[in-house]
């Protein structure tokens, strides 16, 4: 079974324009119209069995809505082979009660961003949310590192994620970009050995611009294969979660540049989609 861990789809309505202003925020080329249909076509054309929809609260009235979409969603899983975690906002002030709601729901966890929402990821009102996704048993997968769109913004750097993870009780955290994009080294440093997972997305080979001549060809580069493939090693091929961003990734190729890794088969499978396998549908 194929898993991709992190993607993002919107409602029919606002896709076109959601997509088009994260376009011109980050000067990078969307893959699908953000819709589920082309999600759900992606899919079929790379072989994809099962997509994770993560979809972020940008404001704390978004957040009850947004999970009532969420839950709506996992019902027609099984048939779509599309699921989607829940969200939080670190200003919700039902977060308490909300979180027992999206447990209850069957949702296995919720996506936080600390660069969008503007909040540093060791900020009480974080650390709040993990501990009690902790006891609920509820997996937090978050934004982590530079944010492609946002550049100046340092809420989710790995010395703010490790403080977190030393301030809390037990709880299983999901760090989206190999841990902290644009912060590889820093993340490989602080982050190895605390038993994260950390998803694949937006980090391997050259990004794609979208065209608008901002970046130059250096500064698309991101991790080389055998870089990336030392990260692996370095957190554990049990811990690593295939994920593209798609739209911001073309999931038949991401899916192409895991299998050309320095890997073992095994440790590529697991990376495909046991490991995500045992976290969603176990
Ligand atoms: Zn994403």
């Amino acid at each position: 079974m194929i898993v991709d861990f992190h993607t993002h789809t919107f409602p029919e309505a606002i896709a076109a324009s959601a997509v088009d202003k994260l376009q011109f925020a980050s000067h990078t080329h969307p893959f699908t119209d953000g819709t589920v249909a082309q999600l759900r076509a992606s899919m079929t054309a790379a072989g994809v069995d099962a997509s994770l929809v993560l979809p972020v609260a940008t404001a704390a009235r978004q957040v009850e809505h947004v999970n009532d979409a969420s839950i709506r969603m996992n019902d027609r899983g099984k048939e779509t082979g599309v699921y989607s975690f829940g969200c939080m906002h670190p200003d919700f002030a039902g977060w308490h009660e909300e979180l027992a709601r999206i447990a209850r729901a069957g949702i296995r966890g919720i996506k936080i961003h600390p660069p969008y929402q503007q909040v540093d990821f060791d900020d009480p009102r974080y650390l709040r949310i993990l501990e009690r996704a902790g006891e609920l048993k509820l997996l937090v997968i978050t934004h982590a590192g530079l944010d492609v769109g946002l550049p100046e913004r340092r809420d989710a750097v790995p010395e703010k994620l490790l403080r977190a993870l030393r301030a809390v009780g037990p709880v299983q955290l999901v760090l989206a970009h190999m841990g902290g994009w644009r912060c590889w080294q820093e993340a490989a440093r602080l982050l190895a050995g605390t038993g994260v997972y950390l998803d694949t997305s937006f980090s391997l080979g050259p990004m794609t611009a979208n065209g608008d001549g901002y970046y130059t060809p250096d500064a698309l580069e991101r991790l080389d294969g055998e870089t990336f493939a030392g990260m692996v090693r370095l957190f554990g091929a049990d811990h690593i979660l295939f994920g593209t961003d798609s739209p911001w990734e073309d999931q038949k190729r991401e899916l192409a540049k895991i299998r050309a890794l320095p890997l073992t088969g095994e440790e590529k499978e697991n990376i495909l989609g046991r490991n995500a396998e045992k976290l969603l549908f176990s």
